[in-house]
This record gives structure tokens, sequence and C-alpha cells, in this order.
């Protein structure tokens, strides 16, 4: 058995609230690691004197914020091979674009996107991702994306995305980027028995997660549903509602909007979760809501495409759970955690006015709203959020019997500056900033802002040669 002591911890923000309520914050606290697991944790004037002398690590925090790791909910490791491509055009274009330059990678240029994908997450404050991996060119296998995440530390939601309706079928991509059915449902059902594990602080969990209604045959949408719900706890994720153009598609192709579909392909409900819910309308909030469908906010991917802004304050009223996701790299183009909850809180305050302003004298501007979204709230669906979209409770919050998944940021640095009166909400006001500690299910991966399980500089060799094979 190994025990860690977080001592003296200068401010600790325990999320074990819900949303404005975010929780308990302590300053001077202390949390214990026993193994994978949080033991205690509490006021400093709480720890036990014989934790300290026995302990095998005993870690000072007085210049330390610490928080739950945080929980990504949507992204495409593989894009990052793909950055800063296609930058001003609307998604359609962009993916039609970029799909032929996907085909072309293989299994172990998927190892390298993987990597430095995890890479970036970690070191912004991410315990565990989600990631979904919707083409499967060449060799590739979610195996890889699996095996990756288990030498990083990183805990892991693979989800097997599928795309089955090319072009001669109606489809958005090409015939070559498409697999069969039959070929995606076998594969699942072969992750499932592989890797998925449904043991209390499991590190490895498999999603299923057919790409989109412009990418994917309704008969894919409906069996995949089906072999998911036979299974414990394999969840279900795809987008939604991400673009005005996918709203034209599903009229035009299945004679109903996006949601109406999903809800057609049994897609609505506890076990599900969506990215981006972007053009929901009152009746499709109340849809989300009453039927427990998740939505994963991606702020960046919103702005950076010129998409639309979420009506996050609206559905989380409404009691939808909501998430956050950096998405895809070549939308974003960074994997950038705590930046996403920057955005989150920022992009949602100019969303709720998001009418001309009638201004005397005439229209202008957008307005907004400063108290749509709160730093806790969004720090909330990054932690807590994002750990019910992946049907979890035993992570996101620091608290007794938890998964020992926590992050610390060094207060003394440039970007901290003056922050005394509130340093938790520094980390998102004044970031994005990088972590100095990140421990997964009780494991260092970084310390003192180095990683322990990676070395950087040739992982960024291999990314930037792995580019070159790609492209050439
Ligand atoms: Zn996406």
């Amino acid at each position: 058995m190994t025990t860690i002591l977080l001592k003296h911890i200068s401010h600790l923000a325990r999320f074990d609230g819900v949303l404005r309520d975010a929780g308990t914050e302590i300053s001077d606290g202390f949390v214990l690691i026993r193994d994978n697991v949080i033991a205690a944790c509490g006021p400093m004037a709480d720890c036990p004197e014989s934790a300290e002398q026995s302990v095998d690590r005993l870690l000072d925090m007085s210049d330390h914020v610490v928080m739950p790791g945080m929980v990504n909910t949507h992204h495409h490791f593989y894009q990052n091979l793909t950055r800063v491509m296609v930058q001003d055009d609307e998604l359609f274009v962009w993916l039609k674009t970029l799909y032929p330059i996907w085909a072309r990678l293989d299994d172990r240029a998927m190892a390298t996107a993987s990597r430095m994908a995890m890479a970036e997450l970690i070191m912004s404050g991410c315990t565990t991702s989600s990631d979904h991996q919707y083409i499967m060119p060449n060799d590739c296998t979610l195996d890889t994306p699996i095996r990756v995440a288990q030498e990083m530390g990183l805990r892991f939601h693979a989800a097997r995305g599928a795309m089955s309706r090319g072009e001669s079928k109606g489809g958005l991509p090409p015939d070559s980027c498409v697999e069969e059915e039959d070929d995606i449902l076998q594969d699942a059902e072969r992750l499932i028995g592989t890797h998925h594990d449904m043991s209390d602080h499991a590190m490895t969990r498999i999603v299923l997660a057919p790409c989109s209604a412009f990418s994917v045959t309704q008969g894919l949408m409906k069996d995949a549903a089906a072999l998911a719900r036979a299974h414990d706890g394999v969840r279900l994720h795809s987008h939604i509602a991400e673009v005005l153009s996918e709203e034209e598609y599903c009229i035009e192709t299945y004679g109903m909007r996006s949601v109406a579909y999903a809800e057609s392909c049994d897609w609505l409900g506890p076990d599900v979760w969506f990215a981006h819910s972007i053009f929901l309308n009152d009746a499709e909030i109340r849809a989300f809501a009453e039927t427990g469908t998740g939505a994963t906010f991606c702020p960046s991917a919103h702005m950076r495409c010129g998409l639309g802004i979420m009506r996050t304050r609206e559905m989380l009223d409404a009691g939808v759970v909501v998430g956050l996701g950096v998405d895809g790299s070549a939308s974003n183009d960074t994997s950038n955690m705590f930046s996403e909850v920057r955005f989150a809180q920022f992009l949602q305050r100019v969303a709720p006015d998001r009418y001309l302003s009638e201004a005397p004298g005439g229209r202008g501007g957008f307005g907004g709203t400063p108290t749509a979204l709160s730093v806790r709230e969004a720090l909330w669906m990054a932690t807590r959020g994002g750990a019910h979209l992946l049907g979890r409770d035993d992570i996101g919050q620091i608290a007794a019997g938890k998964s020992a998944d926590l992050i610390a940021v060094k207060r003394t640095q440039l970007g901290m500056a003056g922050t005394q009166r509130d340093p938790l909400a520094a980390l998102v006001m004044c970031g994005p900033l990088n972590v100095d500690y990140s421990f997964v299910n009780g494991v260092p991966l970084v310390e003192q802002g180095s990683f322990t399980r990676l070395d950087i500089d040739a992982a960024l060799r291999d990314h930037s040669e792995t580019m070159e094979r790609i492209y050439a």
C-alpha cells in the first residue's frame, strides 16, 4: 500500500456540491491518498497526526490550489495531426477537406496523435478523457489509444466511433472513409469484451459512438443503441445540432429535426450524451431534461468554426446535465482544458441575450449577461458534470472513497499574481495555466510542472515526423 499526504493545501476546492453551490472550499487543507483512493480530506486541523508520520510521501502544498482533476467529454485525438487547417470555412466544407487527409492515417499515427492530445490534456488539468475516434482507416483500431492511455496513466473512456453512410448512400464522407455496419458492430462487441471495466475506479471503459446524422445509417444508430444497452454501463455518444446545415440535412433526409431523429433511433436517455446540442429549441431542451440525455459544451470549437452558441444556461436551468469538451484538435485547435472552462464561462455570458440590442436610436451590438455562468459553475461542469455524462460517481470531486484524481496549480506564478482573494477563480479567469502536480488513480503524472511518465521532447519529434509522413 502506498500513502501520499498533501498537507497545508493553500486552497482546497472539493466540488462536493451542485452547480451554483459547487462545494466546500478550505484554506489550509489536506488530502490523504491511499493507493488509488482518497482516504480522507478536510481542514489541516482535522488531519490525523499519525498520518504525517506514517505516509510514504509528504507534499507541502502551502503554495498550491488543489481541485479535482477535470473530465473532458468530447475529443477527436487523431485531429491534432491536422491542426490549423481549413481555418475559415463552414463545417461541411471543413469536413470534406479533411476526410481525405484523415483517410491516410494509420495505427502508428493514431498512437502518436493520442499521446500528444493526452499530454496537452494532462498538463491543462484533465485527469479523465473520452475520445471519439470515428474514422478507422488502414490498420487503425481503438485498442491503440487505449494502450497509450494506459502508458500515460490517463483515465480513459474510449468511444468506438463510426461512419457508415458514405456519399453513395447520401452521406457527407467519401465512401473510402466509411465502414460496413456489421464490421462496426462486431468490433464494438470485441472492444467491450476486451476493455470495458465496470469496477469502481476503473481506468478504461468503452462507449459506442456513431458519428453524426449525416455520416451514419439509421440502421447503425438503432443497432448501436441496442448493443450498448445489452451491456452494463456502455454509454452512447454522438454529435447533434452542431450546425444549421445538419438540421437542413435531417429534415431533407429523415423528414424531422436532429433531436426528433435521435429519438426515433432510440437515442434519448440517461445513458446518452451528445456533443454540441447548439440548435435545440425549447421543446428539445425539455426532452433532454426529461429523458436525462446529457450534453457537452465545446465553446472553443463553437467559436473557432463559427457554429453558434449553445443555450447552456437555459439547459442547466431546465435540468440538463452539461459537461465540457475541448473537441477535436482540428477545430479548437488545442486540448487545453482550463482554456475550455474559461471560454465556457465567457461565451455563455454573451449568449443569453443573443438578439441585437434595441438601443435608443437604432439596433447595434449583441447583448450579454455577466451573471449567465459563474466561474464555479463552469468548473463544476468540467468536473462533476463531465463525470455524470460518463456515468461515474467515483471521480470529479475530492471526498473520502473517491478516486484519487486531483490537480494542483502553483500560486506563485505570473498568471496568478494578485489573486489572493479568490485563487480558485484565478485558475479560470487568469488562465489558461498549467498544473504543477497531477494525480490520476493515486499515481503522479506531473510533478513540479514536468511529466513523470512521458519524454515530451521525444513525443514532439515523433509527432513532427509522423506529420511529414502522412502529408508526404
Ligand atoms: Zn466532435
